[in-house]
């Protein structure tokens, strides 16, 4: 298959689950309303609906995620839609397939199923010479530990090439996430100060002021550490600190981020507080003595000659005081103050919100306070300020994967250094400190963020109370 070829059809294993109601039908609709989906589409579950059932489903989803729209795209797509209703432990159930793609020459198979199920539906496509010119999208998570990762990928290798396995994070498909790439490199000004000549200290914060809502027994098998640093947090930092991709194919990009996050010190137990909101045990679905951390702060370097000495602080936590995604860099101060006017730490800093409720980039600066006396105060720029929206990284990504396009799918060895990072501290022997529902995490946490500014505070409401805003 080269490069370029598209898929001509795409194939959804877990077509009545929650994920395809919630976000692949809709994406496949505006996909189907811009000419970009195969013309053959099947649904695969064994709910055991009929053809109607499952269009019925699919009117249901649209309705519910854009209520009111009249949804356009919904009679399209359901033409399109075929379904088969079998067991994925039932090899007639992919007899059926295989008698339904006889025509199709580079199938696209999106495994949006519980992960137990990866193998047996790989083996099956596999044995039923289903996969010599397929795609296949996993969804996450990509293993639980270092060990696990390695072997499923050492699964996935034995059905398909890594050039057609296109392991999917909808979070890296975000346009805060991917205007972070842009504004990297689309400006000349950052890359001399991009460096530990000038960076004091990186912080990267996902606060959530929510808990874990039903999602309790899932919640509990996995925690912070698994939910969201692994993967959403180590990646934003990749993006953050990678150097410039030579260019702009999909393979040099991945490159990089991989090469970052190998540069990354696996984080010790030392450098890391793990804590439980009050209550948590309560919730329906938590083991009654559950160990399982629901905020996560940590302490890591980048071993790197762009970052060496710079220290970096990743924090994610749920039931905070605000919900908010934010990087903070902090730059070093300049060498002497000609007014004598100490300069207070974390006066320059280049801050990056990525959302929910809104996407900024400030630019924290000190000018002078009006009046004769030399004395400054400070001031951000908000050089950008935006709703953050409500776009779907899932149209975006399964275009991209039915155009073949890997750039913003995660490759093996980027899953696998990320796994190397958290690897030590996966195993919960370090202390668990509760902390209370709308605070900023257990207090614990401050003596990690032993530098100057200490941890920085997102919840103001407009920019984040580090600086008076002069421009929006
Ligand atoms: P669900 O449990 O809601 O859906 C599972 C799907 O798999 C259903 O369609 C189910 O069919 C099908 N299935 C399970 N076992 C079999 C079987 N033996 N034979 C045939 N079909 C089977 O899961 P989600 O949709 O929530 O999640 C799917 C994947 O997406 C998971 O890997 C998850 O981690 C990932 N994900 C989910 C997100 C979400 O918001 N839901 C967000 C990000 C990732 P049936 O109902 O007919 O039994």
């Amino acid at each position: 298959m080269t490069e370029v070829e598209r898929s001509d059809a795409f194939i959804l294993f877990g077509a009545s689950g929650d994920l395809a109601a919630k976000k692949i039908f809709s994406a496949l609709a505006r996909l189907g309303s811009s000419g970009e989906l195969p013309e053959k589409l099947i649904g695969v579950a064994k709910s055991g609906w009929s053809l109607d059932q499952f269009h019925q489903r699919i009117r249901e989803s649209l309705n519910a995620n854009s209520p009111g729209s009249g949804n356009p795209g919904a009679e399209g797509l359901c033409k399109k839609f075929s379904y088969i209703d079998g067991d994925y432990r039932d090899d007639a159930t992919f007899r059926t397939l295989a008698d339904h793609l006889r025509d199709v020459r580079a199938p696209l198979f999106y495994l949006a199923i519980p992960p137990s199920f990866f193998g047996t539906v790989a083996d099956a496509l596999h044995k039923h010479k289903l996969t010599r010119r397929a795609r296949l999208i996993i969804e996450k998570p990509f293993g639980h530990d270092l060990q696990s990762a390695s072997a499923l990928n050492r699964l996935l290798h034995s059905v398909v090439p890594e050039e057609r396995l296109f392991r999917i994070d909808h979070y890296l498909g975000k346009d805060p996430v991917l205007n972070l790439v842009y504004f990297r490199f689309a400006n000349s000004f950052l890359e001399p100060i991009w460096n530990n000549h000038y960076v004091e200290s990186i912080q990267v914060t996902m606060a959530e002021s929510f808990g874990i809502s039903d999602r309790g027994a899932f919640y509990d098998e996995v925690g912070a550490i698994r939910d969201v640093v692994q993967n959403h947090l180590l990646h934003t930092l990749s993006i953050l600190t990678m150097d410039p991709p030579i260019n702009a194919s999909a393979e040099s990009s991945r490159d990089e981020k991989t090469k970052i996050l190998k540069a990354i010190q696996p984080i010790q137990p030392a450098n890391l507080i793990r804590g439980q909101y009050a209550g948590y045990l309560k919730e329906p679905g938590v083991r009654p003595h559950s160990n399982m951390e629901t905020y996560a702060a940590l302490k890591t370097m980048i071993n790197s000659w762009r970052w060496s000495g710079v220290p970096i602080l990743i924090r994610a936590g749920k039931h905070l005081k605000v919900s908010a995604t934010e990087i903070l860099v902090r730059f070093k101060h300049p060498p002497v103050s000609l007014t004598n006017e100490p300069f207070p730490p974390g006066s320059n800093y280049l801050r990056f919100r990525l959302g929910p409720d809104r996407v900024e980039i400030g630019l924290g600066t000190r000018a002078k306070r009006p009046g004769p006396a030399m004395v400054g105060q400070p001031l951000e720029l908000l050089v950008m300020r935006n709703q953050s929206g409500e776009e779907e990284p899932y149209e975006l990504l399964l275009g991209d994967a039915i155009r073949g396009d890997q750039s913003l799918f995660t490759s093996q060895d980027a899953v696998e250094a990320a796994w190397r990072i958290v690897d030590p501290v996966l195993n919960h022997e370090t202390p668990l400190y509760e902390y209370p529902v709308g605070s900023m995490g257990p207090q614990e946490a401050d003596a990690l963020a032993d530098l100057p500014g200490g941890w920085f505070d997102p919840s103001g409401k407009e920019s984040n109370g580090l600086a008076s805003k002069i421009a929006s």
